[in-house]
């Protein structure tokens, strides 16, 4: 395998040299402050401290059955590696994704098609995917800080990019089997090919189970009928994670679904019925797809046949959690376009920035996103620290997942909204990107689950401990 200058820039510091960086809290969550006051292991309410005890026994109980959420030799990354691998792709950010291509992209409504060689051959393609494949296996905390600076350089492409690497690469990851592994890895890590996720459809979008797409089984496997509606890289992908209806049994219908891989240049029956026209994220290719009969061999089924909902809804809190960072990346590009202007234009014979209520807006700003940052990386380093702990779920509560899009998204909005206000007329502009900002961020309180469905997420899982 040749040698990645991602790969080896944050992995050759040693763990001494990185444990003398910050002090860490001696819970594994690794949290920067001593100790962690984090959720993982103590509750704040005293009173569901014996229904806690009975779910974690019961979790005990069922770990037999839980997949791990990470190669078998992942190693969680020090700090250090993960301060080096920022600084590593603001770098190929910096020379691959300037203002103009970004521009271009939404001015365009595509995606620039050279650039997952450029983000393969930068090993950007494979965060969470294992070495032996080509992967550089650091976790989703390493995930989040490559999704956060693609999208502060584009949200498009970072919104593009996290539908290959994380809907689609960490998909196969987690739940291929060898062949499946050896089969598409490499390519899909090398940007040979490209990779999407479809569970969407026109009548099935926050109900999403209720997928009218149907994959009857034949001869060595299946035939798949339907359609799927907002798919990112739709129109262009090689390689799309379908789930679709294997055995619908009308009183359940979540058990009867099934992840299958559809290899979509091959498939006959499989077309772009068309590419979608986006308000923003613009630059990342949207589309409907039309399966007839599509025909699909049984070795292409991923994970479990009419276990597919498991597939999804696993996928969806890491999906979540990845995510998170698109709206991350877009406050920190709204920042990185207010600071310097504020600060440099004039109104009354001062800078804007010397008004209190502009630097109100600057501290709202700035604590939104730290806040936002800070859950989203205290969520993503306890999952990569139970990487070895199925009696925790390898540390994934969807609550969280769930909460950190939630609020990331929310805040995104805002502050972009702040950024184009701070700039003035210069922010209605075209000319300018804090407008696109506006336009990228919304997507992030729909995609992935809207607002609305993330607290009924959340709702639910208190109901589900207290009632
Ligand atoms: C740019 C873009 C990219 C996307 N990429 C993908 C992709 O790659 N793969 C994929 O499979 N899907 C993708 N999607 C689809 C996305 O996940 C869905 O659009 C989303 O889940 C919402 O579904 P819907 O559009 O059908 O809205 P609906 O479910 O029709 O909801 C409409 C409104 O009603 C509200 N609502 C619905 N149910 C409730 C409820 N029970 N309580 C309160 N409010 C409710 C919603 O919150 C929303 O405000 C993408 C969408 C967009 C816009």
């Amino acid at each position: 395998m040749p040698s990645n200058p991602i790969r080896s820039a944050s992995r050759a510091i040693s763990p001494l040299a990185s444990s003398l960086v910050r002090p860490t809290c001696p819970h594994p969550c690794r949290t920067f402050i001593s100790p962690c006051s984090s959720l993982h292991n103590a509750r704040p309410w005293p009173g569901s401290a014996r229904k806690s005890a009975i779910q974690v026994q019961r979790r005990r109980m069922s770990t037999s059955n839980l997949s791990r959420k990470h190669p078998v030799d992942f190693i969680p990354p020090t700090a250090t590696d993960l301060f080096d691998l920022r600084a590593s792709v603001q770098e190929f950010c910096k020379r691959n994704i300037p203002e103009e291509v970004a521009a271009a992209a939404d001015g365009t409504n595509s995606f620039p098609a050279d650039m997952w060689h450029k983000l393969g051959d930068a090993g950007l393609l494979g965060i969470t995917a294992s070495a032996a494949q080509g992967g550089l296996d650091m976790g989703y905390e390493a995930h989040t800080i490559v999704m956060e600076e693609i999208s502060r350089a584009s949200g498009s492409i970072g919104l593009s990019y996290a539908a290959h690497s994380q809907l689609c690469v960490n998909q196969v990851s987690l739940n291929g089997n060898q062949q499946q592994k050896e089969k598409y890895l490499p390519s899909l890590l090398s940007g040979r090919m490209i990779g999407a996720l479809a569970m969407s459809e026109t009548g099935a979008g926050s109900d999403v189970v209720s997928m009218k797409m149907k994959a009857e089984e034949v001869d060595g496997g299946y035939r798949l009928n339907g359609s799927k509606m907002w798919i990112t890289n739709g129109p262009d992908a090689d390689l799309i994670v379908v789930y679709a209806k294997t055995a619908p049994p009308p009183t359940q219908p979540s058990k009867g679904v099934t992840a299958f891989l559809v290899e979509t240049k091959s498939a006959s029956g499989f077309s772009v019925a068309r590419k979608l026209d986006k308000l923003g994220m613009r630059g990342s290719n949207t589309g409907e797809l039309h399966f007839e009969d599509v025909f699909v061999p049984k070795e292409n089924v991923l994970g479990q046949l009419n276990k597919g909902v498991r597939v999804l809804m696993e996928g969806l809190d890491l999906e979540r959690l990845v995510l998170s960072a698109g709206p991350l990346g877009l406050m920190r590009r709204a920042l990185d376009e207010a600071l310097p202007y504020v600060h440099t234009r004039q109104q009354f014979g001062v800078a804007l920035a010397k008004n209190q209520l502009v630097q109100g807006k600057l501290a709202d700003m700035y604590t939104a996103y730290r806040a936002a940052s800070a859950f989203t990386h205290e969520v993503a380093r306890t999952i990569d620290a139970a990487h070895n702990s199925p009696e925790t779920n390898f540390g994934i509560e969807s609550r969280d997942c769930t909460s950190t899009i939630l609020f990331a998204a929310e805040q995104a909005t805002k502050v972009c909204l702040d950024a184009v206000q701070l700039l003035g007329g210069m922010g209605y502009m075209s000319e300018v990107p804090v407008g696109r900002l506006v336009r990228d961020a919304k997507l992030y309180e729909i995609g992935a689950g809207t607002s609305e469905i993330r607290r009924v997420v959340v709702g639910r899982s208190f109901e589900k401990e207290f009632s």
